[in-house]
């Protein structure tokens, strides 16, 4: 063995980009902790039993637009999230009023949470919930690529802005390749799959009249894409432009700013989870941390 765990590239990497922008030192010190938090976590085998559907009923989701986990399906050992929430739930001095086991399995289960408290401590405990059940959506998804992986062309029956794996919205995505392919991650389980250009994942516009992206100042390999009809963006990270792979779950948490700058023009993401750490006070953005 030898070389450098994929961990210390990480913490690396970030450390690379506290020292380009220093502005982020706060931010990006605390995402370590919770980096090598997550990192510690291990997910075994038998922790998720999980039974895919039939090669017939696979397809005909994906034509059909349904997401392939059935979460009722599912049997969890809930056991890793909860040992890795009661650590973020220190390192974000959180105060949480209902037990950690049962808040993880509503997030995990899409149920209602909306009597945690005001709306900015819900999206708190909803935010160290996601970060908690990570490694363990991860892993249920690295099944499903192993699956998909093997059948290349499934994925093509799958033309939709929302994950094909679980649902959920994306909250980054990547130009990448020799034809510039978008690819968009998944907030929730780190998925990643191919979405035309000129589509708005968030509405399904494809008026390019109302489709524009916009540049930040001496940043060429980010951009935002908006789109004037429901008014969303998403952060797009052009890895052609990068001499670096891209880890987009890093690259969410390097890009806060530009969170700031699409909602300060009156953009919004569908769930906003990382600008959650932060408040405004007038003109001052002020870390919650
Ligand atoms: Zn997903
Ligand atoms: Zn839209």
């Amino acid at each position: 063995m030898g070389g450098i765990n994929p961990m210390e590239k990480e913490i690396e990497y970030l450390n690379k980009i506290i020292e380009k922008k220093p502005v982020y030192k706060d931010i990006l010190t605390f995402y370590q902790k919770i980096l090598k938090e997550q990192r510690k976590i291990k997910i075994e085998e038998k922790d998720i039993s999980y039974e895919l559907d039939s090669e017939e009923i696979i397809k005909e989701k994906l034509r059909k637009g349904f997401p392939l986990l059935d979460r009722k399906k599912i049997k969890i050992n809930f056991k890793p999230a909860e040992e890795l929430a009661e650590r973020l739930i220190f390192l974000f001095k959180a105060k949480i009023e209902i037990p950690i086991s049962e808040l993880l399995k509503k997030i995990f289960f899409a149920e209602d949470v909306s009597n945690l408290g005001n709306e900015e401590k819900e999206r708190y405990l909803i935010l160290i919930s996601k970060l908690s059940l990570q490694p363990l959506t991860k892993a249920i998804t690295e099944k499903f690529k192993k699956y998909l992986d093997q059948r290349g062309d499934y994925l093509k029956l799958w033309l939709n802005g929302y994950c094909p794996i679980c649902g959920s919205k994306p909250n980054i995505a990547e130009i990448k390749g020799d034809y510039g392919e978008k690819y968009l991650h998944c907030s929730f389980c780190g998925y990643e799959w191919l979405h035309k250009r000129l589509v708005c994942p968030y509405c399904g516009n494809t008026d390019h009249q109302t489709l524009g992206y916009f540049y930040t100042e001496n940043e060429e390999q980010y951009r935002i894409d908006v789109c004037e009809k429901c008014k969303h963006y998403i952060k797009t990270v052009d890895s052609r432009k990068l001499s670096e792979p891209v880890n987009l779950e890093i690259e969410d948490w390097c890009t806060i700013h530009l969170d700031f700058i699409a909602t300060s023009k009156g953009y919004q993401k569908e769930k906003s989870t990382l600008l959650t750490l932060w408040y405004h006070n007038g003109d001052t953005v002020i870390p919650l941390l």
